[in-house]
């Protein structure tokens, strides 16, 4: 059975008639809202993203739903909210996600309502996802940053997921195999940075976000500054 979540969302989101509040694909949206995260399974998205949100709690990083089981030490709601395929669907056939795509024999995708939620308050919010999840924000959101973070090499993309010992050698070859689609697909993306040197790429992601930039300097004024059909591209 599944739980009933709120997808991070306490007040406010409901408009009069209880539906969610709309964000005209954008219109709404200045550069740097909507801040999409690619880049091959292991490459260290997580690693790189967990210290910039420390540093700037004014990001917001979208939980996604997933038919995924957790990983040791997963929490539902805080990595992912952990649904199950029916569940999914369903939320496929509501339009309640961004964008949604499958993933080495899992479905992955993006709430909608806390992304707008979160946006009509004036917040940036980060999602963290692949390649066709990206290209259907592309195609709702072009004003988006698209972020496509690179492995130095394949062979050491092979020794991060080897390393991080969660994944068998069926999902390990489907996450390779993958990631060489991903990886020839970066171009798209309006920033491309390399992940070797951790505090490198940190360096680079902060100097890439404009907003953050702004707010690393204080002479300069801080900036402040979403329907995916209803089948998968
Ligand atoms: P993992 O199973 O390793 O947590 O995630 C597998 C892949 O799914 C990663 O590349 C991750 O970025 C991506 N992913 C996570 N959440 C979403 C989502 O909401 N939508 C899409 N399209 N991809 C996602």
């Amino acid at each position: 059975m599944d739980k009933i979540y709120n997808w991070g969302i306490h007040t406010g989101n409901l408009n009069s008639s209880g539906a969610a509040l709309a964000i005209k694909p954008d219109e709404a949206l200045k550069k740097g809202s909507l801040i999409v995260f690619t880049g091959p399974s292991g490459v260290g998205k997580g690693t790189l993203l967990y210290p910039l949100l420390k540093r700037h709690p004014e990001l917001h990083l979208s939980i996604s739903a997933t038919t995924r089981s957790p990983r040791p030490g997963e929490v539902d709601g805080q990595h992912y909210y952990f649904i199950s395929r029916p569940m999914f669907q369903q939320m496929v056939e509501r339009n309640e996600l961004l964008e949604w795509a499958e993933f080495a024999g899992n479905y992955y995708g993006t709430p909608r309502q806390p992304v707008e939620y979160q946006i009509q308050h004036g917040r940036s919010v980060v999602l963290e996802i692949e390649l066709e999840g990206a290209r259907q924000v592309r195609q709702s959101y072009p004003n988006a940053l698209q972020i496509f973070i690179l492995p130095p090499s394949l062979a050491e993309l092979e020794n991060r997921i080897r390393q991080r010992g969660h994944d068998d050698e069926v999902s390990i070859a489907r996450r390779l195999k993958r990631a060489q689609v991903e990886i020839k697909a970066a171009d798209e993306f309006d920033i491309q940075i390399v992940n070797d040197d951790l505090d490198d790429a940190l360096n680079q992601l902060e100097n890439s976000l404009p907003f953050i930039h702004s707010a690393l300097s204080p002479q300069s004024p801080p900036v402040i500054q979403l329907p995916i059909s209803q089948s998968a591209p």
